[in-house]
């Protein structure tokens, strides 16, 4: 489990418990800081921001309930588990009317602790992860309209240009360059349409089948291959498939969708030319996923836009629609519970790692 980076405040008076929560905290590598009294646990949680905050109610200057309060409106994603001395569950439930996820009475023990901790963590985790999703919900309704509102003055335009092609005189070099920004326009936002009704497009189980990631990932490259010739001239392509690799339970369609979108940002970093190294294995240390590896040496990208890559929308291209990231995330995440993970170095390179699992039902069949 990733605890490395997962932040805790404890907010007490008494030293010797603080001490004992340093203490049994100390090789979960939990990131432990403390506040001794009220205002300063406030200060904490906003300069801070822990995940967690371990919040006793008896305090020298404020109420816990003060505490926990403004700790909520600073904000809400910070998760509360109250402590209590002996007797006080009664607030300890009213506490919880209030916000806080959970609650432990003193004398703690050691085991009721650390579940506690990682219990609430978790279902802060979900919480967040839920709010992520229905983020998304006005978009699902969004987007066919706006697709919808485009496409048909779209088609309309297409026609007109046919038309106005046709009948254009081919001398005429202005015109005919004209009418070519007005069919490359058409075609972006074409795509642009097509790629936000990917975006929302519901799950679709039915297709979920036997799928050869070998065979896959080599129609993957010959396709962005041909979507992007000029790019593809200086572009050396390093294959290292597994042989055993074991076919996994996917839906096709969506997985050549999600793995277009990762190779064609690949060939689209090294415009100089450049190796794109593709890999397929075995997960040695998880025996029941695969491993897909996509590495090229292309110009990387900043430190502050790594956490951006996900988010519908955000691009550093000119033409870019900046949701082909988001739709891998969410085929790969979302729809094949697998996991998505990307380094970077700037003028360097990129690597996308990508593991899926193989499926339950294949040992059905
Ligand atoms: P788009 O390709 O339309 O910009 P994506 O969601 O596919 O949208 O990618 C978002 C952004 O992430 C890109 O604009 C680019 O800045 C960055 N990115 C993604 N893949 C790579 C890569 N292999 N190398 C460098 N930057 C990348
Ligand atoms: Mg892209």
């Amino acid at each position: 489990m990733k605890t490395g980076d997962r932040k805790i405040l404890v907010v007490d008076d008494n030293r010797e418990f603080v001490n004992f929560i340093r203490r049994a905290l100390e090789d979960r590598a939990y990131q432990i800081s403390v506040a001794f009294d009220g205002k300063t646990a406030i200060e904490k949680a906003l300069l801070e921001v822990p995940e967690l905050v371990l919040l006793d109610l008896k305090l020298p200057d404020l109420s816990g309930e003060e505490v926990l309060q403004r700790v909520k409106e600073i904000n809400k994603n910070i998760a509360i588990i109250v402590i209590t001395g002996h007797g006080g569950e009664q607030v300890a439930v009213e506490m919880m009317k209030r916000g806080a996820i959970d609650f432990i009475s003193k004398p703690v023990e050691y085991d009721v602790l650390l579940k506690a901790i990682e219990n609430a963590l978790e279902m802060r985790d979900h919480q967040l992860e839920d709010h992520h999703l229905n983020r998304y919900a006005s978009l699902e309704k969004f987007f066919p309209f706006l697709a919808h509102e485009i496409r048909n003055p779209l088609h309309a335009i297409s026609g007109a240009l046919a038309i106005i092609q046709r009948r254009s005189d081919r001398k005429d070099e202005l015109l005919g360059q004209s009418i070519k920004i007005i069919h490359e326009e058409v075609q972006h936002l074409n795509n642009f349409v097509q790629e936000c009704l990917n975006f929302v497009r519901p799950p679709d189980r039915i297709r979920f089948n036997e799928v050869d990631m070998n065979e896959l990932m080599g129609v993957v490259i010959t396709m962005v291959s041909h979507m992007l010739e000029l790019e593809s001239n200086n572009i050396r392509v390093v294959s290292e498939m597994d042989p055993h690799l074991p076919k996994i339970y996917a839906n096709y369609e969506e997985m050549k969708h999600a793995l277009v979108n990762i190779v064609k940002n690949a060939f689209e970093s090294m415009p100089e030319g450049g190796e794109l190294t593709i890999q397929t294995l075995r997960n040695v240390d998880s025996p029941k996923h695969i491993k897909l590896i996509v590495s090229d040496q292309g110009m990387g990208m900043m430190k502050e836009n790594l956490k951006l890559l996900f988010s519908p929308f955000f691009t550093t291209k000119l033409r870019g629609t900046g949701l082909g990231l988001a739709i891998c995330r969410r085929i790969i995440v979302e729809r094949h519970h697998g996991k998505i993970d990307i380094e970077s170095e700037e003028h360097r390179g990129t690597t996308v790692r990508i593991e899926l699992p193989i499926g339950r039902r294949l040992g059905d069949k």
